[in-house]
């Protein structure tokens, strides 16, 4: 069984973008979501090429992102209370998620497939999370992203699962359902009731937070 992690099991299908928006907003930023999401995407970039990325665990890699964009935002917001909120959220939603991944290790082995900046393994290791999945593929780390076919071939190889016997989970549908289900893989997309599901073939399940998944696999 195959996992996205960032969307999927730190958050329940919302993105990194509109997580910093409203902690921004929290913290009395006045740009829209529009306005600021530009912004946010030039700090992806900035937080890929930022010196010993590689090592970061989760709360420094947010802290850097959001010293990335406390700098380039034009309003003058406190980049820490931007860190807290997003930490403090989606510990809340690990912590919750975490016996759901327990009780799934039991019947099935486990592995993440992430587009990630090179530092997902420390990340897994501070949110008590590594020690569940089998194998971790960071797109940095293996040099695909999803939803190049590689990433998940060589990520089910480790886990000796064939494709038609796999499950992927994820909040992206371009990278994760489409690019799982392109394997012949079952796909579970977890996403907000609102957000619409684009043209072409169904995920095999949909579902708004990863406790559900449970209920897909009954
Ligand atoms: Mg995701």
């Amino acid at each position: 069984m195959l996992f996205d992690f960032g969307g999927t099991l730190d958050a329940d299908g919302v993105y990194w973008s509109p997580r910093f928006h409203a902690a921004y907003r929290a913290a009395g930023g006045s740009l829209d979501f529009a306005a600021f999401d530009p912004i946010f995407k030039a700090t992806d970039e900035a937080l890929a090429r930022l010196p010993g990325i590689q090592a970061l665990g989760f709360r420094a890699a947010i802290e850097a992102q959001s010293r990335l964009l406390a700098a380039r935002l034009p309003d003058r917001v406190d980049a820490d209370a931007l860190t807290d909120r997003l930490h403090t959220d989606a510990v809340t939603i690990v912590t919750r998620n975490r016996p759901i991944l327990e009780r799934l290790r039991r019947r099935y082995r486990l592995g993440i497939v992430s587009n990630f900046t090179g530092n997902l393994q420390p990340c897994l290791e501070e949110l008590d999370l590594a020690r569940l999945f089998v194998v971790v593929s960071d797109s940095t780390v293996v040099g695909w992203s999803k939803p190049d076919a590689r990433i998940f071939a060589h990520t089910l190889a480790a886990l000796q699962v064939p494709a038609q016997r796999a499950w992927m989970v994820g909040d992206n549908f371009e990278a994760d359902i489409r690019g799982a289900a392109n394997l012949g893989m079952q796909t579970c997309w977890l996403a907000p009731a609102e957000r619409v599901a684009p043209d072409g073939p169904a995920p095999t399940a949909r579902i708004q937070s990863l406790p559900d998944v449970e209920r897909v696999l009954a």
